[in-house]
């Protein structure tokens, strides 16, 4: 080996019984304080984001830890379980951890230029519209995008074969320049993507003529998507490395697909529980008996109570929607009773009707003998039995 490499655990300051977050927190710091974006030129500075980078990446991730404790360096550099070609950045979550310090250092965007370090590709942001139903039990979906994938021809340089980029002169291949400007406040220091290189910090003279020079082809590509049960409209299913390629050797990012959910004419969803209505008959509600309920799971015999009162709310356990996390366990279903007035009968269920209220009460007379001073107005059912107006 050329240089000795440090040890790195050393390189990030934690101890060798370090937690995960800890790996996280400790790089956090180290990337933030030599940040090629907050050097700009520093040298020293980049040698040191780079050596934590890779410290990162290598502690961060469980098995290849694993095989650090157990050979040291040599784990990586071909002599040991990893193959030559130097250090894999692939796998590394980078992704949050650069969200976070570029969303601390540049008040949230994140910027294109990392130095010359890997990158995570952005993600891509798509939506899929999936019934009810198969929000409730989950579904597959397949989902047609134009992807960018690195150009075969170049791969992925821009560069016309047998060519290569030049480092873009303005920048020095740093693909952003730093103006000073005196301002009231004192001397700012602006950085700025370079005009030049639009960030790449690499001028091609000799374009590959099969990407133009993006270093980028486009082509559709057929993904499928597991839609978990239990998601919710708007929630959104990520998968992994299926975004924009990665930058400087970095991973792809991901793609993060919004799950808009079909409104269904009998259900409404609030969060694992759902809500229904069921009309019933005016005899079914004072005399008892069974009605068929629409569930997810198919229909439900019910056994409503006599003397059940309009509105009355029913719980059916279990026949929610299954929660995310396990789907055995289950919201529970919420039937409201609502009794229906009958609005057309014949003239013999209208003559029953009219000897049924004779039967309990005559309140078709009701009126008209209070009218004639037969009676005394009575005090309202709903005020004798103390009731609230206005709420349910
Ligand atoms: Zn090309
Ligand atoms: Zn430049």
């Amino acid at each position: 080996m050329a240089e000795q490499k440090r040890d790195y655990y050393e390189v990030l300051g934690v101890g060798r019984d370090a937690s995960e977050e800890e790996i996280k927190k400790a790089y956090r710091v180290l990337a933030k304080k030599y940040h090629p974006d907050v050097n700009p030129g520093d040298k020293e500075a980049e040698k040191k984001f780079k050596e934590a980078s890779e410290a990162y990446a290598v502690l961060s991730d469980t098995e290849k830890r694993r095989q650090y404790d157990q050979f040291g360096h040599s784990a990586f550099d071909g002599t040991g379980g990893f193959g030559s070609g130097g250090f894999d950045f692939n796998g590394a979550d980078f992704g949050d951890i650069f969200g976070d310090i570029f969303g601390d250092i540049f008040g949230g965007s994140r910027s294109r230029s990392a130095g010359n370090g890997p990158m995570k590709g952005a993600n891509i942001r798509t939506s899929v519209r999936v019934t009810f139903n198969e929000a409730v039990f989950g579904t597959e979906k397949t989902l047609t995008l134009n992807l960018k994938d690195p150009c075969p021809t170049c791969g992925g340089t821009g560069a016309k074969p047998g060519t290569s980029p030049k480092m873009c002169p303005k920048c020095s291949g740093k693909g952003q320049v730093v103006y000073t400007q005196q301002s009231f406040f004192g001397t700012m220091r602006n950085v700025q993507t370079c005009p030049q290189c639009s960030g790449s910090g690499k001028i091609i003279e000799d374009k590959c003529t099969t990407c133009g020079g993006s270093g980028y082809t486009t082509s559709k590509k057929t993904i499928s998507v597991s839609i978990p049960a239990g998601i919710d409209n708007g929630q959104s299913v990520r998968i992994r490395e299926k975004g924009e390629p990665g930058i400087n050797g970095g991973p792809r990012g991901d793609l993060l697909v919004e799950v808009i959910v079909e409104q269904d004419r009998r259900f409404v969803r609030q969060d694992y529980d759902i809500y229904s209505t069921v009309a019933i008959s005016y005899a079914i509600a004072a005399l008892g008996g069974s009605v068929v309920i629409e569930t997810v799971d198919g229909h439900v015999i019910y056994d409503v109570k006599a003397g059940t009162q309009t509105d009355t709310r029913v719980r059916l356990k279990g026949k929610g929607v299954p929660t995310l996390q396990n789907r055995n366990v289950r919201g529970d279903h919420y039937v409201t009773l609502v009794v229906e007035t009958p609005d057309k009968l014949s003239k013999e269920a209208k003559e029953l009707l009219r000897q049924f209220d004779e039967l309990t009460g005559d309140s078709l007379n009701a009126a008209a003998r209070i009218e004639s001073g037969e009676a005394q107005p009575q005090q309202h059912e709903a005020r004798k039995k103390g009731w609230k107006f206005g709420k349910k």
